[in-house]
């Protein structure tokens, strides 16, 4: 088992999935003492359910999904079924990152507050990375899920996945007093506005990156595009970069920046 503890209140355990889109793996938080929150289960594992069954010794009341990946919610429903408990959190109709059917029994909106006995969670809705999104605060700790991960880039997949979307969200965040994010894959992050800056600086300055491409092409398609824009990441990681890139472009075409002919973009000068 994985268990790293954050505070007096706040456990990790981290599933046993780590990859190219997971880093060492989906984290899943444990909340409270008396009763317990989980926040993401992660994907349906049957180890990681039971280890958090364990830890969780009979105390655990509420299950809490920051959105519907094949990485953060599947383990949700078994744990649900396991316990007969309620699962918090947003369906989305949209996704093209294989989401899976799952039952939802209390939607979250923006600012709900989802209270225990000895903690008190407020919901925040970050669309972006999914249309469905959320994350949550206590305590100063922001579970983030995958609107900000620790030590890789969040993957944003059109049409549910949107530029704007995020960059408006991690705009929002800052809101918040946040002590300290809590990612749903790596490490905490101590500095959050500062993270959060850079994220936001990041996307910006590989938007920048896309018009420069654009300006020296009367015209080009999203494969041309995609090795000249993300010439500083490996090729094995191009595949979700594409994704991201789409999401760049969707967003320029809204600003009125480019245009689109089916196959091939223009910059708009
Ligand atoms: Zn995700």
């Amino acid at each position: 088992m994985r268990i790293t503890r954050i505070s007096d209140e706040i456990q990790r355990l981290t599933a046993d999935n780590g990859g190219v889109f997971t880093g060492p793996g989906t984290n899943t938080y444990l909340i409270g003492n008396e009763e317990l929150s989980i926040i993401d289960p992660g994907p349906d594992l049957s180890n990681h359910i039971e280890d958090i069954m364990e830890l969780g010794d009979g105390r655990i009341t509420k299950i809490l999904i920051t959105h519907t990946h094949p990485d953060h919610s599947p383990g949700a429903e078994s744990l649900s079924n396991e316990l007969g408990l309620p699962i918090y959190g947003c369906i989305t109709e949209s996704s093209r990152l294989r989401d899976l059917p799952i039952s939802i029994h209390e939607t979250v909106q923006h600012r709900s507050m989802i209270k225990s006995s000895d903690h008190e969670i407020m919901a925040i809705h970050t669309p972006g990375h999914a249309s469905n999104h959320f994350c949550y605060l206590y305590n100063g700790f922001l579970f983030t899920g995958d609107h900000i991960m620790q030590g890789s880039t969040v993957v944003i997949a059109p049409p549910d996945g949107n530029m704007t979307q995020y960059l408006d969200s991690l705009e929002m965040i800052k809101e918040f007093t946040i002590d300290t994010i809590l990612p749903g894959h790596g490490d905490p992050i101590h500095d959050p506005y500062d993270e959060i800056d850079a994220t936001i600086a990041h996307r910006l300055k590989r938007e920048k990156k896309v018009l420069g491409h654009l300006k020296d092409n009367a015209s080009i398609d999203i494969e041309s595009l995609l090795p000249k824009v993300y010439d500083d990441v490996s090729s094995l990681l191009l595949p979700l970069a594409r994704f991201s890139l789409e999401a760049h472009l969707i967003r320029l075409i809204e600003n009125n920046q480019a245009t689109f002919d089916g196959q091939r973009y223009s910059l708009i000068e």
